[in-house]
């Protein structure tokens, strides 16, 4: 794809100081799009790799189970860089346990972050993106918003909310010039994921690599993960005029994960 195709636009990515979301806003902001990241953690690593790209990058830390910090990092956007025109969900978390032992406290905040927050994102940011006839509302859901696994109840219920806020979305905005759609990633090999490793390999007695293989040839045919580079660049094609007519989708980049 050229470059700097989305210059003059504005992305709001949540969760985007690690993993996944920080790699999609470095391609969006490589494109030109200035960046608002969010998340917990290292803030000032983020934003330099952002800012060398040649775009303005500001920074809010609202807590995503809040209704509260959303409205107020809404209202940054809106007076820091002019109002969000690319919006990118995908602050996310993950726990792991059979639904009789689910931990109360955990469901709640996994469909807080995972699914509620984008519900609050969105309600906020339709109003400018109608207004100028040009958005994109990007929702990073998961293979689990598609299909299920075992002992992830919590985090597939909201995956599977995730994309069915997607195709309401995209169906109330589909005379617009707004879309909304979904990315559907398999296995990547983030924070989140490396955790679950981790796991895996202290519960079988296996080294790092040995787990790493059980975990991609249980679920995903291509052996391989796939990268927050790649997730970048389907982002940016939904940005582009080639995406103007995609609406709802819950577009896999998953190896095959949901192909068998
Ligand atoms: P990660 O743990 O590397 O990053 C998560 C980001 O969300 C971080 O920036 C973190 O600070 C932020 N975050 C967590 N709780 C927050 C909160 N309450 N408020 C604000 N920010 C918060 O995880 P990741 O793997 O990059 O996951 C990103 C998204 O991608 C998630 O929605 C996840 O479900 C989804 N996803 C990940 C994978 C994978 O294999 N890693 C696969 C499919 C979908």
């Amino acid at each position: 794809m050229s470059d700097r195709t989305l210059a003059g636009k504005t992305a709001l990515v949540t969760g985007s100081t690690s993993g996944i979301g920080l790699g999609i806003a470095k391609v969006l902001a490589k494109q030109g799009a200035n960046i608002i990241l969010n998340g917990f953690g290292d803030i000032e690593g983020p934003k330099a790799e952002i800012s060398a790209l040649g775009v303005q990058v500001a920074y809010h830390g609202a807590d995503m189970s809040k209704a509260a910090d959303i409205e107020a990092m809404m209202t940054f956007a809106a007076t820091t860089l002019g109002g969000v025109d690319i919006l990118v969900n995908n602050a996310g978390i993950q726990h792991v346990a059979s639904v009789q032992d689910f931990p109360v406290e955990r469901w709640d905040a996994i469909i807080a972050i995972n699914l509620t927050s984008a519900f609050h994102t969105t309600r906020l940011a339709l109003p400018y993106m109608q207004k100028t006839n040009w958005g994109r509302i990007i929702n990073i859901a998961s293979v689990h918003g598609l299909v299920g696994s075992a002992q992830k109840s919590a985090y597939v219920a909201a995956k599977h909310g995730i994309v069915g806020l997607t195709k309401v979305t995209a169906l109330e905005n589909a005379t617009t010039g707004v879309t909304c759609n979904a990315i559907c990633p398999g296995w990547v090999l983030t924070p989140l994921v490396q955790k679950q490793i981790d796991a895996k390999a202290a519960t079988l007695k296996i080294s790092n690599d040995e787990a790493v293989k059980l975990l991609l040839g249980e679920k995903e045919p291509s052996l391989q993960f796939t990268t927050p580079e790649e997730l970048g660049e389907l982002a940016t094609f939904f940005c582009s005029p080639a995406g103007n007519n995609i609406r709802g989708v819950a577009w896999n980049m998953d190896g095959g994960w949901a192909a068998q």
